[in-house]
């Protein structure tokens, strides 16, 4: 059956928590969406390369979404050679879907505040909508080329996602989970335990093959 709105949720996962999980889960019901595409990053434009390799990355993604049917670990990045661009990601997720499901790019607050320096960000929105993640404390930019962007295409309304597939920023306010990826790789380092801060499965496979060490 073709599907009607897709969102996918791009980041270093580096590991996978249960802060990405929740939040993925919690976008699932809040905006009706048939399916969240968790997808690691395999070469990062803005950020040092990951602590762990694109594959192990890619595989605690895997194994944490096993049970859960509307979560998918989307593969693509590691797939292609180069810096993993998300607006090549949105194309050829764009031609893969159909030009009749709706797509949403899932972004982290902070990566908006920076979104000017992203590859082709101007186009981002021909492709798919962008889900700004709302945390506590943070604020839009009120000034300069982003704030513009926000005010032309901010919509609040998140049934707009099943009508249009393509052209809109809405803000989802979800329960906030004080997790990090670079905390969890703090705590292994120091022989800390991590339980409880990720899936067990991730926490087996990353003491099976010694990552973060
Ligand atoms: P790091 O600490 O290495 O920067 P991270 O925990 O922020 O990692 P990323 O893989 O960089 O995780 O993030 C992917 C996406 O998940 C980003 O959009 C980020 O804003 C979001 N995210 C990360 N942690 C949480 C959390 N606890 N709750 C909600 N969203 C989160």
């Amino acid at each position: 059956m073709p599907l009607n709105a897709v969102a996918v949720f791009g980041g270093t996962f580096d590991p996978v928590h249960h802060g990405h999980l929740r939040s993925a889960l919690e976008l699932v019901e809040h905006l009706s969406v048939d399916q969240i595409r968790l997808m690691p990053c395999c070469s990062p434009p803005h950020r040092g390369m990951p602590a762990a390799a694109a594959e192990h990355r890619a595989a605690m993604v895997q194994l944490a979404v096993a049970r859960e049917e509307k979560l998918i670990c989307d593969r693509r990045e590691l797939e292609r050679s180069g810096k993993s661009y998300s607006i090549d990601s949105l194309i050829e997720l764009h031609e893969e879907l159909g030009a009749g499901c709706s797509l949403s790019l899932v972004m982290g607050c902070d990566a908006v505040q920076s979104v000017e320096s992203w590859h082709r960000w101007q186009e981002l929105l021909d492709w798919a909508h962008i889900v700004v993640l709302a945390r506590p404390g943070w604020q839009f930019p009120t000034t300069g080329a982003v704030a513009r962007w926000l005010s032309e295409h901010r919509c609040d309304d998140h049934r707009v996602l099943q009508r249009e597939r393509s052209g809109r920023i809405l803000v989802a306010q979800l329960r906030p989970l004080a997790i990090s990826s670079t905390e969890i790789r703090r705590l292994l380092q120091d022989d800390m335990s991590i339980r409880y801060l990720l899936p067990e499965p991730v926490l087996d496979y990353i003491q099976l093959h010694q990552l973060y060490k």
